[in-house]
């Protein structure tokens, strides 16, 4: 890994967002400290593109962002011509598609269910969920070149796969960025470093199957979707958790338990480490109605299963420094 002297906008500061050259053109945009709505995104620079991997939640986040898009990609330009702008979402959540709207001039790409969603949802401003978030002006902005399963991006002679692997997993419509000439893979919020999983509006079963797609990757580094830049240890971590949801899902549902009532009496043991351990509920609630037959990303009460995780946080909003 490869630090250079501009990795670090924030002058110092620990919760400024870093960006990470990670090879020649690719970098990541990591921001500190992963948790809630504080995502990381990537992109890759040359002459006749410039492709973002996600951008952010808020406006002023985007354009920290964009400034540093714009910088890497100076050396690169060519005389009078601008080169083509294109963000890919991972997937629809609104700290990874909000600050769309933010990047001038983008074409916008992710699979098809992340437009569907984000047409739906739009910009949401949750309250009393989480903490106060400052968002800024931001309009929607969906993804309007769309595919299902596989398209490949080029930057100049550098091809970026984006791969959806089948089936739902942390939502309905997870991409990777997978950059083989270089073995980097961006993950989305299929992989969190330090982070709980969350599965609410995914699949449990589907994302151990996207795990073992990108594990099958062999990538020589991962970007998460949040949490530091690391390699595919992360994979593993986030299997385990989701095969310790699965058996303590299962065993709330012989015993007749809710959700909210299983996560109060569970004990997260090697897993109380990660971040926001509250996302338990969250996750309760997607894996106990697979184990009643759900289908993979199917729709849940996701109002009732964020109100869940707010009364385990003692009726306190999620923490969130976004
Ligand atoms: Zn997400």
């Amino acid at each position: 890994m490869t630090s250079t002297a501009h990795d670090d906008p924030g002058g110092g500061d620990p919760a400024a967002p870093r960006v990470q050259r990670l090879a020649e053109r690719v970098y990541a945009f990591v921001q500190p400290d992963g948790g809630w709505w504080i995502n990381n995104t990537g992109f890759v620079v040359g002459r006749e593109a410039v492709v973002y991997i996600d951008t952010c939640a808020t406006e002023q986040r985007t354009r920290v962002l964009v400034e540093a898009v714009e910088a890497a990609a100076r050396p690169y330009a060519a005389p009078g011509r601008a080169p083509a702008c294109i963000v890919v979402n991972t997937h629809h959540h609104g700290d990874h598609t909000n600050g769309n709207c933010i990047v001038p001039g983008a074409t916008v790409v992710a699979h098809d269910g992340c437009r569907q969603a984000v047409q739906a949802f739009g910009i949401l401003r949750p309250e009393g969920i989480w903490e106060p978030v400052a968002w800024g002006e931001l309009e929607p902005a969906a993804p309007f070149v769309t595919f299902e399963d596989r398209l490949n991006v080029y930057v100049d002679d550098l091809r970026i796969e984006l791969r959806h692997f089948g089936t739902a997993a942390h939502t309905t419509n997870d991409v990777v960025a997978w950059i083989p000439d270089h073995g980097i893979v961006f993950t989305g919020d299929l992989v969190f470093n330090g982070g709980t999983p969350f599965v609410l509006m995914g699949s449990v079963a589907g994302s151990l199957v996207a795990l073992d797609c990108v594990a099958q990757l062999d990538a020589a580094v991962l970007v998460p979707g949040h949490g530091d830049v690391c390699g595919v240890e992360a994979v593993d971590v986030t299997g385990e958790y989701l095969r310790f949801l699965q058996e303590t899902a299962s065993d709330a549902v012989r015993l007749g338990m809710t959700p909210l009532e299983a996560a109060r009496r569970t004990d997260l043991g090697p897993f109380a480490g990660l971040q926001h351990p509250e996302r338990l509920v969250g996750n309760l609630h997607r894996a106990m109605a697979e184990c009643a037959g759900a289908r993979p990303g199917e729709p849940l009460d996701i109002v009732a299963a964020l109100g869940d995780m707010v009364a385990f946080n003692g009726g306190r909003p999620l923490a969130c420094s976004a």
